[in-house]
Protein backbone atom coordinates (compact mmCIF):
# COMPACT_ATOMS: atom_id res chain seq x y z
CA UNK A 1 0.00 0.00 0.00
CA UNK A 2 1.50 2.94 -0.88
CA UNK A 3 1.73 6.12 1.66
CA UNK A 4 1.14 9.91 1.83
CA UNK A 5 3.94 10.66 4.14
CA UNK A 6 3.45 14.54 5.18
CA UNK A 7 6.31 16.56 5.91
CA UNK A 8 5.06 20.28 7.42
CA UNK A 9 6.39 19.80 10.78
CA UNK A 10 10.24 18.23 11.72
CA UNK A 11 9.64 15.99 13.75
CA UNK A 12 6.33 15.47 13.18
CA UNK A 13 3.37 14.45 10.44
CA UNK A 14 0.98 12.13 9.30
CA UNK A 15 0.69 9.45 7.26
CA UNK A 16 -2.68 8.54 4.90
CA UNK A 17 -2.91 5.41 2.61
CA UNK A 18 -3.26 6.00 -0.70
CA UNK A 19 -5.59 3.60 -2.13
CA UNK A 20 -5.59 4.93 -5.57
CA UNK A 21 -3.77 8.38 -7.51
CA UNK A 22 -6.22 10.12 -8.77
CA UNK A 23 -4.03 12.73 -10.48
CA UNK A 24 -0.80 14.06 -9.41
CA UNK A 25 1.23 16.92 -12.30
CA UNK A 26 4.10 19.35 -10.87
CA UNK A 27 1.89 22.76 -12.26
CA UNK A 28 3.46 25.79 -13.29
CA UNK A 29 3.45 26.72 -9.25
CA UNK A 30 3.58 23.82 -7.05
CA UNK A 31 3.55 19.93 -6.92
CA UNK A 32 -0.18 18.51 -7.08
CA UNK A 33 -1.82 15.07 -6.16
CA UNK A 34 -5.27 14.00 -5.09
CA UNK A 35 -5.61 10.54 -4.51
CA UNK A 36 -8.20 8.65 -2.73
CA UNK A 37 -8.33 7.18 1.13
CA UNK A 38 -10.44 5.53 2.87
CA UNK A 39 -10.71 7.23 6.07
CA UNK A 40 -11.21 10.45 4.73
CA UNK A 41 -12.30 10.50 1.09
CA UNK A 42 -10.75 12.23 -1.53
CA UNK A 43 -7.60 13.98 -0.75
CA UNK A 44 -5.95 16.87 -2.19
CA UNK A 45 -2.16 17.71 -1.12
CA UNK A 46 0.07 20.61 -2.66
CA UNK A 47 3.38 20.47 -2.33
CA UNK A 48 3.38 17.78 0.50
CA UNK A 49 1.02 19.09 2.77
CA UNK A 50 -2.52 17.91 2.89
CA UNK A 51 -4.77 21.28 1.84
CA UNK A 52 -8.09 19.44 1.69
CA UNK A 53 -10.41 16.11 1.93
CA UNK A 54 -13.91 14.99 1.04
CA UNK A 55 -14.71 13.96 4.58
CA UNK A 56 -13.37 17.22 7.14
CA UNK A 57 -13.01 20.37 4.50
CA UNK A 58 -16.76 21.31 5.71
CA UNK A 59 -15.16 22.35 8.99
CA UNK A 60 -12.74 24.41 7.64
CA UNK A 61 -15.25 26.16 4.63
CA UNK A 62 -17.92 26.46 6.83
CA UNK A 63 -15.59 28.37 9.67
CA UNK A 64 -13.50 30.36 7.38
CA UNK A 65 -16.65 31.56 5.53
CA UNK A 66 -19.97 31.82 8.13
CA UNK A 67 -18.45 33.75 10.83
CA UNK A 68 -16.98 36.59 8.97
CA UNK A 69 -20.07 37.01 6.99
CA UNK A 70 -22.87 36.27 10.04
CA UNK A 71 -20.69 38.77 11.68
CA UNK A 72 -20.72 41.20 9.41
CA UNK A 73 -24.18 40.59 8.45
CA UNK A 74 -24.79 42.60 5.43
CA UNK A 75 -21.94 41.67 3.10
CA UNK A 76 -22.43 42.56 -0.22
CA UNK A 77 -18.84 41.76 -1.77
CA UNK A 78 -16.35 39.17 -0.86
CA UNK A 79 -12.74 38.72 -2.06
CA UNK A 80 -10.85 35.06 -1.89
CA UNK A 81 -7.63 34.42 -1.96
CA UNK A 82 -6.71 30.84 -3.26
CA UNK A 83 -9.56 28.69 -2.38
CA UNK A 84 -8.50 26.37 -5.27
CA UNK A 85 -10.43 23.35 -4.27
CA UNK A 86 -13.80 25.93 -4.78
CA UNK A 87 -15.12 25.19 -1.22
CA UNK A 88 -14.81 28.39 0.62
CA UNK A 89 -16.50 29.56 -2.75
CA UNK A 90 -19.36 26.97 -2.43
CA UNK A 91 -20.26 28.61 1.20
CA UNK A 92 -19.55 32.24 0.46
CA UNK A 93 -22.00 31.54 -2.48
CA UNK A 94 -24.82 30.24 0.44
CA UNK A 95 -25.48 33.66 1.73
CA UNK A 96 -27.93 35.22 -0.53
CA UNK A 97 -27.24 38.56 0.06
CA UNK A 98 -23.64 38.24 -1.35
CA UNK A 99 -24.16 40.22 -4.73
CA UNK A 100 -20.61 39.23 -5.95
CA UNK A 101 -17.50 37.40 -5.03
CA UNK A 102 -13.78 37.57 -6.46
CA UNK A 103 -11.75 34.64 -6.09
CA UNK A 104 -7.80 34.92 -6.88
CA UNK A 105 -6.03 31.87 -7.35
CA UNK A 106 -2.57 31.55 -8.30
CA UNK A 107 -2.87 28.46 -10.16
CA UNK A 108 -5.29 27.70 -12.41
CA UNK A 109 -4.26 24.24 -12.68
CA UNK A 110 -6.08 23.47 -8.93
CA UNK A 111 -9.27 24.75 -10.06
CA UNK A 112 -9.40 22.74 -13.09
CA UNK A 113 -8.11 19.68 -11.43
CA UNK A 114 -10.28 20.16 -8.32
CA UNK A 115 -13.37 20.44 -10.33
CA UNK A 116 -12.66 17.32 -12.06
CA UNK A 117 -11.60 14.76 -9.49
CA UNK A 118 -13.13 17.10 -6.29
CA UNK A 119 -16.19 17.96 -7.80
CA UNK A 120 -18.25 17.87 -4.36
CA UNK A 121 -15.84 20.81 -3.23
CA UNK A 122 -16.86 23.75 -5.64
CA UNK A 123 -20.41 21.74 -6.64
CA UNK A 124 -20.73 24.56 -9.57
CA UNK A 125 -19.83 27.49 -7.39
CA UNK A 126 -17.42 28.37 -9.78
CA UNK A 127 -20.45 28.48 -12.88
CA UNK A 128 -22.49 31.15 -10.45
CA UNK A 129 -22.92 34.62 -12.14
CA UNK A 130 -21.90 36.00 -9.12
CA UNK A 131 -18.23 35.01 -9.24
CA UNK A 132 -15.09 36.85 -11.02
CA UNK A 133 -12.58 34.26 -11.11
CA UNK A 134 -8.75 35.72 -11.61
CA UNK A 135 -5.73 33.51 -11.85
CA UNK A 136 -2.95 36.03 -10.17
CA UNK A 137 -0.98 35.95 -7.02
CA UNK A 138 -3.26 37.77 -4.68
CA UNK A 139 -0.47 39.56 -2.96
CA UNK A 140 -0.19 41.46 -6.21
CA UNK A 141 -4.02 41.57 -6.72
CA UNK A 142 -5.10 43.13 -3.47
CA UNK A 143 -2.46 45.60 -4.20
CA UNK A 144 -3.77 46.76 -7.46
CA UNK A 145 -7.28 46.09 -7.19
CA UNK A 146 -9.25 49.19 -7.71
CA UNK A 147 -12.37 47.14 -6.04
CA UNK A 148 -13.01 46.82 -2.76
CA UNK A 149 -15.07 44.34 -0.33
CA UNK A 150 -16.75 43.88 2.81
CA UNK A 151 -14.93 40.22 3.77
CA UNK A 152 -12.10 39.15 2.64
CA UNK A 153 -10.81 35.63 3.32
CA UNK A 154 -7.35 34.12 2.36
CA UNK A 155 -7.47 30.64 2.04
CA UNK A 156 -4.04 30.21 0.93
CA UNK A 157 -1.53 27.34 1.81
CA UNK A 158 1.16 27.51 4.78
CA UNK A 159 3.17 29.98 4.31
CA UNK A 160 6.09 27.81 2.37
CA UNK A 161 5.78 27.90 -1.68
CA UNK A 162 3.95 30.39 -3.33
CA UNK A 163 1.84 30.98 0.15
CA UNK A 164 4.46 32.76 1.98
CA UNK A 165 3.73 36.37 0.57
CA UNK A 166 0.52 35.92 2.14
CA UNK A 167 1.56 36.11 5.27
CA UNK A 168 3.63 39.29 4.90
CA UNK A 169 3.07 42.99 5.69
CA UNK A 170 2.49 43.70 1.77
CA UNK A 171 -0.10 41.65 1.66
CA UNK A 172 -1.94 42.15 4.81
CA UNK A 173 -1.42 45.86 3.80
CA UNK A 174 -2.95 45.41 0.26
CA UNK A 175 -6.23 43.85 2.34
CA UNK A 176 -7.02 46.84 4.46
CA UNK A 177 -6.81 48.98 0.96
CA UNK A 178 -9.27 46.59 -0.37
CA UNK A 179 -11.59 46.53 2.46
CA UNK A 180 -14.68 48.46 3.18
CA UNK A 181 -15.50 50.60 6.99
CA UNK A 182 -16.83 47.71 8.81
CA UNK A 183 -15.44 44.98 6.49
CA UNK A 184 -14.04 41.47 7.96
CA UNK A 185 -10.42 40.33 6.71
CA UNK A 186 -9.87 36.25 8.30
CA UNK A 187 -7.30 34.04 7.01
CA UNK A 188 -6.52 30.14 7.86
CA UNK A 189 -3.37 31.07 10.10
CA UNK A 190 -2.06 27.16 10.73
CA UNK A 191 -2.35 25.04 13.54
CA UNK A 192 -1.67 27.06 17.00
CA UNK A 193 0.52 23.92 18.52
CA UNK A 194 3.00 23.65 16.25
CA UNK A 195 2.89 26.89 14.37
CA UNK A 196 2.67 29.31 17.22
CA UNK A 197 4.94 31.18 15.50
CA UNK A 198 2.96 32.18 12.64
CA UNK A 199 0.45 33.40 15.05
CA UNK A 200 2.57 35.96 16.83
CA UNK A 201 4.11 36.93 13.81
CA UNK A 202 0.39 37.67 11.74
CA UNK A 203 -0.37 39.31 15.65
CA UNK A 204 3.00 41.51 15.15
CA UNK A 205 2.39 42.33 11.37
CA UNK A 206 -1.36 42.33 11.43
CA UNK A 207 -2.29 44.20 14.58
CA UNK A 208 -0.97 47.41 14.08
CA UNK A 209 -3.09 47.77 10.64
CA UNK A 210 -6.24 47.29 12.46
CA UNK A 211 -8.32 48.46 15.39
CA UNK A 212 -9.95 44.91 16.14
CA UNK A 213 -7.36 41.81 15.31
CA UNK A 214 -7.57 38.46 16.78
CA UNK A 215 -8.03 34.94 16.43
CA UNK A 216 -10.28 32.36 16.33
CA UNK A 217 -9.91 28.68 15.87
CA UNK A 218 -11.43 25.11 14.91
CA UNK A 219 -10.15 21.75 15.19
CA UNK A 220 -9.77 19.82 11.29
CA UNK A 221 -8.78 16.50 11.68
CA UNK A 222 -6.54 16.88 8.57
CA UNK A 223 -4.85 20.11 9.71
CA UNK A 224 -2.72 17.74 12.25
CA UNK A 225 -2.01 18.55 15.90
CA UNK A 226 -4.53 20.64 17.13
CA UNK A 227 -6.66 23.05 16.81
CA UNK A 228 -6.48 25.44 13.62
CA UNK A 229 -6.10 29.08 14.04
CA UNK A 230 -8.03 31.74 11.79
CA UNK A 231 -6.79 35.04 11.74
CA UNK A 232 -9.43 37.95 11.97
CA UNK A 233 -9.22 41.56 11.89
CA UNK A 234 -11.61 44.78 11.37
CA UNK A 235 -11.41 48.53 11.91
CA UNK A 236 -14.36 48.05 14.57
CA UNK A 237 -14.74 45.56 17.17
CA UNK A 238 -19.06 45.41 16.46
CA UNK A 239 -18.84 42.56 14.54
CA UNK A 240 -16.49 40.17 16.48
CA UNK A 241 -18.90 41.33 19.45
CA UNK A 242 -22.11 40.62 17.78
CA UNK A 243 -24.18 38.35 20.73
CA UNK A 244 -25.36 34.61 20.13
CA UNK A 245 -29.18 35.81 20.13
CA UNK A 246 -28.31 38.29 17.05
CA UNK A 247 -26.09 35.49 15.58
CA UNK A 248 -29.24 32.83 16.12
CA UNK A 249 -31.57 35.29 13.83
CA UNK A 250 -29.17 36.05 11.31
CA UNK A 251 -28.59 32.26 11.14
CA UNK A 252 -32.09 31.62 10.94
CA UNK A 253 -33.20 34.32 8.46
CA UNK A 254 -30.04 32.77 6.04
CA UNK A 255 -31.45 29.63 6.01
CA UNK A 256 -28.30 28.02 5.43
CA UNK A 257 -28.03 24.60 6.52
CA UNK A 258 -24.46 23.56 7.80
CA UNK A 259 -22.44 20.26 9.63
CA UNK A 260 -20.37 22.22 12.00
CA UNK A 261 -21.14 25.71 12.09
CA UNK A 262 -24.09 27.35 14.46
CA UNK A 263 -23.83 30.51 16.66
CA UNK A 264 -22.68 29.02 19.97
CA UNK A 265 -20.17 27.25 18.07
CA UNK A 266 -19.54 30.62 16.10
CA UNK A 267 -19.16 32.73 19.62
CA UNK A 268 -16.99 30.12 21.41
CA UNK A 269 -14.80 29.96 18.75
CA UNK A 270 -12.87 32.93 19.55
CA UNK A 271 -12.08 31.67 23.46
CA UNK A 272 -8.36 30.62 22.91
CA UNK A 273 -6.44 28.83 24.99
CA UNK A 274 -4.09 30.14 27.77
CA UNK A 275 -0.39 29.21 25.75
CA UNK A 276 -1.98 31.21 22.59
CA UNK A 277 -3.17 34.35 24.75
CA UNK A 278 0.37 34.17 26.55
CA UNK A 279 2.56 34.01 23.09
CA UNK A 280 0.40 37.02 22.24
CA UNK A 281 1.25 39.01 25.06
CA UNK A 282 4.56 37.94 25.08
CA UNK A 283 4.15 39.12 21.34
N1 LIG B 1 -7.27 24.63 3.37
C1 LIG B 1 -5.89 24.77 2.94
C2 LIG B 1 -5.02 25.16 4.10
O1 LIG B 1 -5.56 25.63 5.10
O2 LIG B 1 -3.82 24.97 3.99
C3 LIG B 1 -5.83 25.74 1.80
C4 LIG B 1 -6.53 25.16 0.63
S1 LIG B 1 -6.46 25.99 -0.89
C5 LIG B 1 -6.24 24.62 -1.92
C6 LIG B 1 -4.91 26.82 -0.92
C7 LIG B 1 -4.80 27.54 -2.26
O3 LIG B 1 -3.93 28.67 -2.15
C8 LIG B 1 -4.22 26.69 -3.41
O4 LIG B 1 -5.19 26.55 -4.41
C9 LIG B 1 -3.00 27.47 -3.90
O5 LIG B 1 -2.79 27.36 -5.27
C10 LIG B 1 -3.39 28.88 -3.47
N2 LIG B 1 -2.29 29.85 -3.37
C11 LIG B 1 -1.07 29.66 -2.83
N3 LIG B 1 -0.33 30.80 -2.91
C12 LIG B 1 -1.13 31.74 -3.50
C13 LIG B 1 -0.94 33.11 -3.85
N4 LIG B 1 0.23 33.74 -3.58
N5 LIG B 1 -1.96 33.78 -4.43
C14 LIG B 1 -3.15 33.14 -4.68
N6 LIG B 1 -3.38 31.83 -4.39
C15 LIG B 1 -2.37 31.14 -3.80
Amino acid sequence: MAKFEERLHAGYGQTLNIDEVLFEYRTEHQDLIIFRNESFGRVMALDGIVQTTEADEFIYHEMLTHVPLFAHGSARSVLIIGGGDGGMLREVLKHARVEAVTQVEIDASVIDMCKRYLPNHSAGAFDDPRVELVIADGVDYVRESAKTFDVIISDCTDPVGPGEVLFTSAFYEGCKRCLNPGGVFVAQNGVAFLQLDEVVTTARRLGPLFADQCFYAAAVPTYAGGIMTFAWASDTAAPRQVDVVELERRFKVSGIRTRYYNPQVHAASFALPQYILDALAAG
